[in-house]
């Protein structure tokens, strides 16, 4: 709490690396060699890398995951952590453009994403402190109410989700402080410790056999007779088959994949731990939260249930982690007032992979396998997205998976990596945002 008078809302601790380091930093392996030799080269170490490992190297496959900083150095570690099967596809509206069968097969899938991992946290007994505590999505207009009666019944009927709706009255016991409008609540959500998981997966695709390269970044991948040649900052290795997972920090290596995902900036604050009693009145079950604003923001408790973490999607500049703090702050006590005087001790960024269909997409591109594009919900997704692409290259996939297409469409005028278009869109969704708030009289 703020008691030196200083009136700053940033905690003389801060850091600009995220909270979750503190209990499982990313990982230094670069004094490990590279094998010469592999059955499959995957590229990038978060969810996407390190689960495709696991699946490959607990069916006896020879893989190395090759990745430019340490492990773990992209979103996989920096997330809000919190888990879902399909509310953000029908909360974005993506699935609205498409028809009414592949619309099934897709929530569908994401459902089945939210069961394997369960299956996986049990399996592997992966250390992760993922508990489903339930998110409830809040309208913050009258309007808005309207549409949770419809995300609900998609979620229920096709991604096997137990959903209710909450009325304003029943949010009280909720969320105390700001009024929404109501609320759909989906009871198999829940939240996890991004960097425990992904050292819990890290320990699991070792223990199973798969080398784990750090600072080996991939420089091109060049066909060979047998496979490719993957030419790495620490040398070259030869492998069948490569699969890339580097979502929203994918790079000019496969030209086709970096023309095709976005890298968007996320925001993150973590508060100095609230004083007793403070959680409980903020969030009474501990429930995963967000709003139905365009500029989004979501809103959970750290698993030890003592700081409030609170996340945003990209501001209409990019701005530095001291600014993004303050920013963040003031959305945060604009939900609830209590939380003006209670500091922030972490602020970070990381890169979303959006794609122009804000769909994640797999599938084989020249003969090298990918799973990209979590669109900014891709605990769970890519996971299973990891999972699945290992699955096909073992021959054992027991159905295609919905997000495995050819087409893979590229966002126009969009060509070298810089999405010059963010602050635009950024700009346009606070525009709307506004004026649904003028329109409700709010
Ligand atoms: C701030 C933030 C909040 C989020 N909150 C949530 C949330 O609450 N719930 C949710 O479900 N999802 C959330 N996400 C999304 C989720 O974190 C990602 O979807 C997921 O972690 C992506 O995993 P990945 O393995 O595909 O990619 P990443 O974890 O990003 O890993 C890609 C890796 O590829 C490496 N790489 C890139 N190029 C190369 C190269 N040439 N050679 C070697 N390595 C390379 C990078 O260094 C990076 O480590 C959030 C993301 C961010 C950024």
């Amino acid at each position: 709490m703020r008691g030196d008078g200083s009136g700053d809302v940033l905690s003389r601790d801060f850091k600009d690396t995220p909270y979750w380091w503190e209990a499982a930093p990313p990982e230094d392996t670069s004094s490990q060699l590279l094998p010469d030799e592999v059955d499959v080269a995957i590229v990038g170490s978060g969810y996407t890398g390190l689960c495709s490992a696991l699946e490959l190297a607990d069916n006896g496959a020879a893989c190395v995951v090759l990745e430019a900083g340490p492990l773990g150095a992209g979103a996989s570690t920096r997330s809000g952590a919190m888990v879902t099967g399909g509310q953000k596809f029908v909360v974005s509206g993506t699935v609205r453009g498409i028809d009414a069968s592949r619309q099934a097969r897709v929530l569908e899938d994401a459902g089945e994403s939210l069961r394997m991992m369960q299956e996986r946290v049990d399996k592997y007994q992966l250390d992760a402190d993922y508990v489903r505590y339930g998110r409830v999505i809040l309208a913050h207009v009258p309007k808005h109410a309207a549409r949770l009666a419809h995300w609900a019944e998609l979620l229920r009927d096709h991604a096997g989700s137990t959903v209710s709706l909450l009325s304003r009255s029943e949010l009280t016991s909720e969320i105390g402080g700001r009024r929404y409008h109501g609320g759909l609540l989906i009871e198999d959500y829940g939240g996890l410790h991004p960097a425990k998981y992904h050292r819990a997966l890290r320990e699991a695709a070792r223990g199973k056999g798969a080398i784990l390269a750090s600072h080996a970044r991939v420089l091109a991948i060049a066909p060979d007779r047998t496979g490719f040649l993957v030419r790495t900052r620490r040398g070259v290795v030869r492998a069948r088959h490569v699969v890339m997972g580097t979502n929203g920090y994918t790079d000019g290596t496969v030209p086709y994949l970096q023309r095709r995902t976005v890298p968007v900036t996320a925001y993150v604050v973590a508060t100095e731990p609230m004083p007793p009693g403070m959680a409980e009145t903020l969030i009474p079950r501990g429930r995963m939260l967000s709003d139905t604003q365009r500029d989004l923001y979501w809103i959970r408790l750290s698993p030890d249930g003592t700081r409030m973490i609170f996340g945003a999607g990209p501001r209409i500049f990019e701005t530095d982690a001291h600014t993004a703090a303050r920013d963040l702050h003031r959305m945060m006590y604009g939900v609830w007032p209590e939380l003006r005087p209670v500091r922030i001790e972490f602020c970070w960024t990381g890169y979303i992979g959006m794609t122009a269909d804000h769909m994640p997409h797999m599938g084989v591109h020249d003969g090298i396998h990918y799973a990209i594009g979590c669109n900014g919900s891709g605990v769970a997704m890519m996971s299973y997205l990891g999972y699945q692409t290992a699955r096909k290259l073992l021959g054992k996939q027991n159905r295609s998976c919905a997000f495995d297409s050819d087409v893979f469409p590229a966002p126009p005028f969009y060509y070298n990596g810089k999405p010059w278009f963010v602050p635009v869109v950024a700009g346009w969704y606070r525009l709307r945002d506004g004026v649904d708030r003028a329109m409700a009289g709010l």
